[in-house]
């Protein structure tokens, strides 16, 4: 069997002012035809398991363009008409296949479309016409009503932080196969409840959203039921579809798809009062590190989360941790160009003075003027070996190691979420010996600092991804929806809502 492969993946947060064109794409990963064996071949990612899946049935494994850029702003109509041109043109290149195995996100925007995933499926559909077409997602997909009547089947990732994209790529490949023997005919069961949850809530490591992942789980069980998406949505995609949706994949069996979907609406709107979040005030949480005598404290400055496309180079916690003068800790990481090419000039040992972070825009601090010891300087690149994206490459670009009032500031030419150990090693700072860790992340940090950390605390920084989604100026997510059209101080909910 011959099965082809492609892959544009964004999540789109249209408020952020970084332009997502093709640049983003190739600082982050684009690469085409047999590159993704050599990036991806052996590794615990959604591509790794797709080339696996093919390899345990002898499937011959035609790839297409694998895109992929760090989340960012609307994805320029050039940029986006050019990857799915290469998409589809690789697909027509193929000539003769079997079946078509996609690996999206589910939360891209593009200046054209609002939904580039509905697109993409719609295309690569009318290419295929009925040979199977699966596709795997992110848990934050934001999916459509075009995206569920194009494909065949749709997987998302069961987890956050994103430990299970292996697993649904070759899950995906198995269910190409029991279509191909004419073993199943996929029927899907799709539902949308009104709910909007913020990051931090998403996490599937407890509950309220274990709660729902366990009963897709208990589900899967059942005779007939293919396999079952929780998806948590990205709200910063601002499209009308965005949030919480559930699909269920049952073998040539609608009835019972669409109602176990509607089973776990019925779940996830009994319990979304769990779903709202409360984080720590950031003073409020040095105080309680500063009198701490065990560590490392984890910190997640959870509103400039590069994953959910924020500039990274806020500088709220920065500030704060001068201001108390806390000491002995990592911040990781900082954003900023212009800094690491001033720290390369002085060079490593020398002082250097900079108005660090807080360039891109008027919503994650003030640049800090600060004066800076250059402690090490790094190409930047490292492989995780952490449990997200086991043996792939992360980069960060030239990257310096500021000590900035007794911490260890990263600052780096890349954006790049910390969710490996490496990224630390690789630059010589041994975490775990630090009395506390800066994270720039919402939930992904977990997976690798949750086995060091003696504390979590999630601090309550302004920025693009912070949690308090009543704040945002969503102009297209479909109303009304919880939390947005709730009172915040929690003495009535509207009326509509209770009835679903
Ligand atoms: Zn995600």
């Amino acid at each position: 069997m011959r099965i082809v492969t492609g892959t544009i993946s964004h999540e789109t947060n249209v408020l952020s002012t970084i332009k997502t064109d093709l640049d983003e794409f190739r600082k982050r990963r684009l690469y085409y035809g047999d590159e993704l064996f050599d990036h991806f071949e052996g590794t615990k990612t959604p591509a790794g398991g797709i080339i696996e899946g093919c390899n345990q049935h002898d499937y011959e494994l035609i790839p297409t363009v694998f895109a992929s850029a760090t989340p960012s702003g609307t994805i320029t109509k050039e940029a986006f008409d050019k990857l799915i041109g290469d998409i589809l043109d690789g697909i027509k290149e193929a000539g003769n296949i079997d079946a078509a195995v996609l690996h999206l996100h589910g939360a891209g925007v593009s200046e054209e479309y609002p939904d580039i995933e509905g697109k993409v499926l719609k295309e690569v559909r009318n290419l295929v016409g009925n040979r199977p077409l699966v596709a795997t997602f992110d848990l934050h997909a934001n999916y459509t009503k075009e995206m569920i009547d194009n494909a065949d089947i749709l997987i998302g990732y069961d987890t956050y932080p994103h430990i299970d994209g292996y697993e649904r790529g070759v899950e995906a490949v198995n269910l190409t196969k029991k279509m191909l023997e004419g073993k199943l005919i996929p029927t899907k069961g799709f539902k949308q409840p009104p709910m909007l949850p913020a990051l931090q809530v998403q996490f599937t490591g407890k509950y309220p959203m274990s709660r729902l992942l366990e009963e897709a789980h208990s589900m899967e069980e059942y005779e007939g039921v293919e396999t079952v998406t929780v998806a948590a949505g990205f709200p910063w995609s601002d499209i009308p579809e965005a949030g919480m949706s559930f699909i269920v994949t049952t073998n040539n069996n609608q009835e019972t798809a669409d109602s176990l979907a509607q089973k776990l609406y019925d779940l996830a709107w009994s319990i979304r009062r769990d779903f709202l979040v409360s984080p720590t005030p950031i003073s409020e949480a040095l105080k309680h590190v500063a009198a701490s005598t065990e560590g490392p404290i984890v910190m997640a400055d959870i509103g400039d989360n590069p994953g959910g496309g924020t500039p990274e180079d806020g500088t709220f916690v920065l500030k704060a941790l001068i201001d108390e003068g806390l000491t002995g800790g990592v911040l990781a990481l900082i954003w900023d160009p212009h800094a690491v090419e001033a720290a390369s000039k002085k060079g490593i040992g020398n002082n250097v003075k900079l108005k660090l972070g807080g360039h891109t825009d008027n919503l994650h601090g003030e640049p800090i003027h600060v004066e800076a010891r250059v402690k090490l300087l790094s190409d930047g690149k490292f492989i995780n070996k952490g449990p997200m994206g086991t043996g792939s490459k992360s980069d960060m670009g030239k990257t310096a190691v500021l000590e900035i009032n007794g911490n260890d500031v990263i600052v780096t030419t890349k954006r790049l979420q910390p969710l490996d150990l490496q990224l630390y090693r690789s630059l010589g700072i041994e975490p775990s010996e630090k009395k506390f860790i800066i994270v720039k992340s919402s939930v992904h940090y977990r997976a690798a600092h949750k086995p060091i950390a003696k504390e979590i605390i999630e601090l309550d920084t302004p920025g693009l991804t912070s949690p308090r989604l009543a704040g945002f100026d969503f102009k297209n997510i479909r109303r009304p929806i919880f939390p947005l059209d709730f009172d915040m101080l929690g003495i009535t909910e509207l009326k509509s809502l209770d009835e679903p």
